[in-house]
Formats: C-alpha cells, structure tokens, sequence
C-alpha cells in the first residue's frame, strides 16, 4: 500500500476542510456533527441533491478534476431552474482507496465552480467504494419565488438558453472511438464542464410562469414540464439553438441548460437571455411544427 492509500477518511476530511473558505452565514461548518446555516428572513430554502457514478453519469476515465466541477454543476443547474441562488452544498464520497492526489484534483474542479457562485462547503460525508459522488445544493429565493414545472399557460412562449447538443454529439464521439481524445475540444468543454445558468435563473423570476434544466434532452424535460402544467406544445425545430444535429438537440441530454415559459410580454426583456422555440397551447404532449415525429432521449450512455 502506498502512503497515499494509507490515507485515513479522518486525513481526507481534514484536506478538504482546509481548503473551504465559508460565507458570513455559515454559523458552523464541517468539523461538527451537522452544519448550522443561517437563512436570511424573507427567504426560501431550495434543496437539491444529485449522484454521479462512474462509468455511467462520467466516462471512468474523466479526469478528477471535471468530476468535481461537473458534480457541482448538475446541482446549480437544478437550483438555476427554480431561480434559486445557491448558497451552500455538501458533498458525499464514495472512493475507491484514499487517494489524495485524487481528491485534491476533484476539489480543484469542484471548488472552482462553488468559488465562482459563491456557494460555501458545509459538510459530507466519506466513504469506502466504488467511485460515486453525491452532491447537495442549498440555495436562497426569495419567500415564493421559486420557479416551477408546473406554472405554464397556454398562449405563452418556450425558451431556452445557450446551445443544446454539444454534449450529446461529445459523448457520441466518445462512444464511437472508446476515446475521449477525438473529442472536438468545444463539445468536449460542454460535456465535462457545464455551465449553470444560475444568473438567468435568477432573472426569471416574476417573467418565467414554469422551468425545468435540460439534463435529459430537451423532448424529455419540456415533456416533464408539459405534464406538470397539464399542457402541451409546439416547437419550431429549426430554432433549437447550436450547430448539433437535430436528433442531439432535441433529445441528447446532458446540456443542463434551462427551458422556461413566459408570456409573450415578457420577449424583449428576455431576447438577451434566451432563444424562444414555440409556444404553449391546450393539446397535451409535445409536437414539432413540420410533423416530424420526436425521437426518444437517451438516459445516460452506459
Ligand atoms: P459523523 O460521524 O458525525 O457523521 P464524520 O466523521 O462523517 O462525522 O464527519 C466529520 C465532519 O466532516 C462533519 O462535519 C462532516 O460534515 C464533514 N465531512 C465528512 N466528509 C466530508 C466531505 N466529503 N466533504 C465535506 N465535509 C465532509
Ligand atoms: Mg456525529
């Protein structure tokens, strides 16, 4: 055994503590039983949790450090969705040995990204196993203004930020040549290190009626959206914003970008923010303006 292996859980705990800088907020962080958060009055507490495990949400040999980012990012992703800011996230290892080469890496990439939201590492838990990470994200919305699936109306139009199939066309790639090296480096970017689109989020409170973050392709996640508000839509393909092919766009996964509605009032305010693909009308399911039937999201790449 290795003086790395040798590592004892107590050992990593103290590295990662020691590298977190904490809010003014945080009352108490890792080192006791629990963490003690203070939340500001005229507050609600958005939770949100997610786990990676190798070979199935990340290609086992993704480097540490993209783990760590990408294992944050799904959270504030979530959070962005109900136009939530974060502020706080624990984290629960699961490792194969105590590695701290390891792990200082994955904190590289996952302190990164908390770094840049602001968002303060209060506590986890670590484990022996097989690889796996799970993470919890704590974010701060003004009292009920949390966005929702569920709020969109007929009438009103659907968005959605950035460009969607970048990661999908990547983990295709990926598939096709068992290499992450062929890769096209702006895919790639997308596939490993997500952007959330926490301050969009955050801009669509009192505009957006419903949102959802695409992590399963787009048909997938507006039809969750679609069900949660007893609606239906209809989508104009050739607006679904990014250079993927159609069937990457439409049902790729893994974009963690935001769909949301919003009443056609609110267009120019939010032009700069988003590319609005349809419109929200009363027949239920999702359908594509030219007819062309949707093809089916894949759920994950194992
Ligand atoms: P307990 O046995 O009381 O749950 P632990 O020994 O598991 O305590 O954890 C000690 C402290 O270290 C706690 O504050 C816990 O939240 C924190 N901690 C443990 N693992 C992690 C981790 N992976 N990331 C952040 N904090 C952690
Ligand atoms: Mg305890």
């Amino acid at each position: 055994m290795g003086a790395s292996a040798m590592t004892r859980e107590f050992d990593l705990i103290a590295r990662i503590a020691s590298r977190v800088r904490p809010r003014r907020d945080v009352a108490l962080g890792i080192g006791d039983d629990a963490a003690v958060l203070d939340i500001p009055p005229g507050h609600d507490l958005v939770v949100t949790m997610d786990t990676l495990n190798t070979g199935i949400h990340f290609p086992p040999e993704t480097d540490p450090a993209s783990i760590g980012w990408k294992a944050l990012a799904v959270n504030l992703s979530d959070l962005a969705a109900m136009a939530a800011t974060p502020a706080w996230c624990t984290l629960s290892l699961a490792l194969p040995d105590a590695d701290a080469a390891w792990l200082d890496a994955f904190l590289d990439g996952f302190l990164a990204l908390a770094g840049q939201h602001d968002c303060t590492l209060v506590g986890g838990d670590t484990t022996r196993g097989p690889l796996s990470i799970s993470v919890a994200a704590h974010g701060l919305v003004p009292h009920g203004g949390a966005l929702r699936r569920s709020g969109a109306q007929p009438g009103d139009d659907v968005w959605v930020t950035g460009t969607l199939g970048d990661a999908a066309e990547a983990l295709a790639t990926w598939r096709a040549t068992a290499s992450l090296d062929g890769i096209e480096p702006r895919q790639r970017e997308r596939l490993e290190r997500p952007t959330p689109r926490v301050d969009t989020g955050a801009r669509l409170r009192g505009l957006a009626t419903a949102a959802i973050d695409l992590s399963d392709g787009l048909a997938a996640d507006l039809g969750h959206l679609l069900a949660a508000s007893r609606a239906g839509a209809l989508i104009d393909p050739q607006m679904i914003p990014g250079d993927a092919d159609l069937v990457h766009r439409l049902a790729g996964g893994d974009d963690y970008e935001l769909c949301f509605t919003a009443p056609a009032q609110h267009r120019a305010t939010l032009k700069p923010l988003a590319t609005r693909i349809g419109h929200i009308d009363a027949t239920p399911g999702l359908r594509l303006n030219d007819g062309t039937p949707i093809p089916r999201g894949w759920t994950h790449f194992a």
